[in-house]
């Protein structure tokens, strides 16, 4: 509140979903009120195989379609790859960059993530950059430095609120029903945007800066008002319409 950036509430559905789950989005486009869409964004990244289907589902309306990674390169010979501007192409409008389970499952350095937030951008999508510790990492006391760092690495210089967005996810809360206390989040969110203001300078006042990690119903209010979180990134609950909407509503 006041901080004049538009809350961006983001479904990430991994690999889940079939033509089946278009009801899903249906639900949800038609569960979303006016009055609703003219004070927050709202974003689905479906698996690349249902963008097609889900941009054609939510035509007319204000919700975005994204999707979940993108090979930093435009094309070539990367078999089963797939470049930011095959996702535009599509209609996507924003891309997930750097999730943690690509990090620990498919070796995303935040090098690679650098390169993928710069094709995001040459193809003019928004890229969805996320960082967050482990909880050995926490432990440690290093949960800060290690947010700070791959925000430093991943960002493309001269990112503006358009081509960016940021997500704190800390690994630990991810899919586990554990979150971190407000507190705690507003810390690294506080810690996340002066680390942004160094980096890109005026515009960082701009750029939101999301939180995810077992955001529900239930909790999504209290996580939603925290300091500098400027919206969620949502895994599980958005595979339900009426969890994804219950989120929705906490604004
Ligand atoms: P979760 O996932 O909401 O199921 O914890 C969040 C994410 O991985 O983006």
């Amino acid at each position: 509140a006041g901080s004049g950036r538009r809350p961006l509430v983001a479904g990430n559905w991994k690999m889940n979903g079939t033509r089946a789950s278009l009801a899903t989005v249906e639900g949800i486009r038609d569960g979303l009120s006016p009055a609703l869409l003219e004070k927050i964004d709202v974003l689905i990244c479906p698996p690349a195989t249902l963008i097609s289907s889900c941009v054609a589902a939510t035509y007319g309306s204000p919700i975005a379609i994204g999707g979940q990674n993108l090979h930093a390169r435009p094309s070539g010979a990367f078999t089963g790859s797939i470049s930011a501007e095959m996702l535009a192409d599509l209609g996507a409008k924003y891309v997930i960059v750097g999730h943690s389970e690509r990090r620990a499952y498919h070796h995303e350095t935040d090098d690679g993530v650098h390169a993928k937030a710069l094709g995001a951008r040459r193809a003019g999508l928004c890229g969805i950059i996320c960082v967050g510790e482990t909880m050995e990492e926490r432990e440690q006391g290093r949960a800060l430095s290690i947010v700070r760092a791959q925000l430093a690495i991943g960002i493309p210089k001269g990112a503006t609120a358009q081509d960016t967005v940021i997500a704190y996810e800390p690994v630990w809360a991810i899919g586990s029903g554990r979150t971190p206390t407000p507190a705690e989040i507003a810390e690294v969110h506080a810690s996340l945007r002066e680390m942004l203001d160094k980096l890109v300078g005026e515009e960082a006042a701009k750029i939101r800066i999301l939180y995810g990690g077992s955001v529900k119903p239930g909790n999504a209010r209290e996580l939603m008002a925290v300091e500098n979180v400027d919206g969620a990134l949502v895994g599980g609950a958005s595979l339900v319409a009426e969890d994804f909407l219950g989120i929705c509503n906490a604004y």
